[in-house]
């Protein structure tokens, strides 16, 4: 078993606001979302979450091998990549998480 974590601004209906949140993973697998401001906390258990899971994974996992084939490309050009690479995935990643946030938020009501 591995865990691991990850900050991530979402939007908090408790704060009624976008606040940083810690995502957790167990083997790569969504397990917990806390809002570090008002500690509200959504803990995935429902059956409906592992093709979220399968999803999220799918989009984290593809990320290393893309970044090998750039590697190869020449390391200059990689390098003259990584700033814009760096901050556009994980933004996606994001907006992806806060729409899933949603769809999570409305599927618990
Ligand atoms: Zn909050």
């Amino acid at each position: 078993m591995k865990s691991s974590e990850m900050e991530a601004q979402l939007y908090c209906i408790h704060c009624n606001n976008n606040t940083p949140h810690v995502i957790t993973y167990i083997n790569e697998k969504m397990k917990h979302i806390e809002c570090e401001e008002c500690h509200n906390a959504i803990e995935f258990k429902v059956d409906i979450m592992k093709e979220l899971y399968k999803e999220v994974y799918d989009r984290i996992s593809t990320k290393p091998s893309r970044i090998t084939e750039e590697y190869k490309q020449g390391l200059d050009e990689f390098l003259s990549k990584i700033p814009i690479r760096v901050i556009s995935k994980p933004y996606r990643l994001i907006r992806y998480l806060n729409q899933s946030y949603k769809i999570i938020k409305q599927y618990k009501k």
